[in-house]
């Protein structure tokens, strides 16, 4: 699982990309109900901050992580 700051330079990066066009919030099934409430795509510029505040996830480690929506899925 990332830690906070692999999850903000993660972050960065999507959204400096020019190709990726949505960012999803995935969400594993261990991660606690706060971190399971954000689960979805969303435009680069409303992106939730992770970990979720008040995260609970299993060993501080948040269970959530940044995923890239490409333009190009169907070509
Ligand atoms: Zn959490």
């Amino acid at each position: 699982m990332p830690s906070a700051n692999e999850l903000q330079s993660a972050l960065t990066r999507l959204r400096d990309n020019p190709r990726v066009r949505l960012i999803r919030v995935a969400v594993a099934d261990e991660a606690c109900p706060a971190c399971q409430a954000l689960q979805g795509a969303y435009a680069k510029n409303a992106v939730p901050v992770l970990p979720a505040e008040g995260c609970s996830c299993p060993n501080g480690r948040p269970a959530v992580y940044y995923e890239p929506v490409l333009d190009e899925i169907y070509p």
